[in-house]
């Protein structure tokens, strides 16, 4: 403010108090509209197949999952930290199928898929078929941050991850647990039983639990992303690559939505889900929900698939379909309000 000796006219005094107030309003922190939405797969896993015990650790952590990410967005973090902390997270824990807990595939062994995307400027980064690297996520947004490439695969890709320190190593058999290797036991003796017309065809049984991860955030900016990783499916062919680490098909993001899959991938990637979903949001203007619904509930049971998706877009609305009865999910909304759930109907915990 002037000296008050010095007399100004009235409008110039009138002028400084609107252009001091303009500063004040435009300091005041805007309230942060941020979203998050993860998932933990999707699955016909029966209620009562789940133990107290194991619902309560699966609730925990996609709890700490939400929490994760959230402590990034809440204090003005990006969209592309916050599901690179989610996913990290999921990926450790091991009721999921990634990282640690990943299915085994038919050789016994686990390789792992991941992708994630940046919705504004549509850099994206994968890895497929890695064998030692303990959070895929991070190699693949290693890709896409160190790299000129989108996608690497099997030995370039841990060939990759030798020039990087920061990403952490393991033997393939830290992904192991007994349930997984019951699981491909079991999938081993039902192939074995199978008539040999079937096995010719390569028709098959659809698959009864996937199990993937992903995450979807909207940061203060109104930037999007979405990130997913996966062991893939249980008995896969060793080389077989799935939906998850495929930009477009398990994953995708762009400046108004962005998706995570989680399904028989096989169908995910023929029918593009995760970019058909959120093309029906910019070209046709479908809501996010009905663009999700549409895509997850009828066009990939349609083709003979199944399974679900999360998706957010930039107003922060949120969508969870899945027509797999279940599906192990988490979500903060704008307004703040959180839950978790794994069925349909399912009261919010
Ligand atoms: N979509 C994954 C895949 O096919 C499986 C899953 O969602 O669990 O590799």
């Amino acid at each position: 403010m002037p000296h008050p000796a010095i007399r100004l006219p009235a409008f110039v005094l009138l002028a400084l108090a609107a252009m001091t107030s303009n500063t004040h309003a435009a300091d005041l922190p805007a309230a942060p509209k941020t979203a998050l939405v993860i998932h933990g797969g999707a699955g016909f896993v029966p209620r009562d197949s789940i133990n107290d015990a194991d619902r309560r650790a699966y609730h925990a952590a996609l709890n700490r999952a939400l929490d994760a990410g959230n402590k990034v967005l809440s204090s003005g973090g990006s969209a592309l930290d916050a599901v690179t902390a989610a996913v990290v997270v999921l990926e450790d824990a091991p009721q999921f199928n990634a990282g640690k807990g990943a299915v085994f595939n038919a050789k016994g062994g686990h390789e792992l898929d991941a992708s994630i995307m940046e919705g504004h400027g549509r850099r994206a980064g994968a890895v497929a078929g890695v064998t030692t690297v303990k959070n895929p996520i991070k190699l693949a947004r290693t890709v896409m941050e160190q790299s000129p490439h989108v996608m690497l695969a099997g030995a370039g890709a841990e060939a990759f991850a030798d020039t990087r320190p920061e990403i952490e190593r393991v033997p393939n058999s830290y992904f192991d647990t007994d349930k997984r290797r019951q699981q491909l036991e079991k999938a081993q003796r039902e192939e074995a039983a199978k008539d040999k017309r079937e096995a010719r065809t390569g028709d098959g049984d659809a698959p009864t639990y996937f199990g993937t991860v992903g995450a979807v955030a909207l940061d203060a900016r109104g930037h999007i992303a979405a990130a997913t990783s996966t062991g893939g499916m249980t008995n896969k062919k060793w080389g077989r690559v799935g939906d998850s680490p495929i930009i477009g098909a398990g994953t995708w993001a762009d400046a108004r939505c962005g998706v995570s899959g989680t399904g028989w991938g096989e169908f995910y990637i023929r029918n593009a889900v995760a970019h058909d979903i959120c093309a029906r949001v910019a070209y046709r203007g479908d809501s996010l929900q009905a663009a999700a619904d549409e895509v997850v509930n009828k066009i990939v049971p349609a083709a003979g698939g199944d399974g679900g998706a999360i998706a957010l877009d930039s107003d922060g609305n949120i969508a969870m379909p899945f027509n797999s009865g279940s599906m192990f999910r988490g979500w903060i909304k704008l307004d703040g309000s959180r839950g978790t759930a794994i069925h349909e109907d399912e009261p919010m915990r």
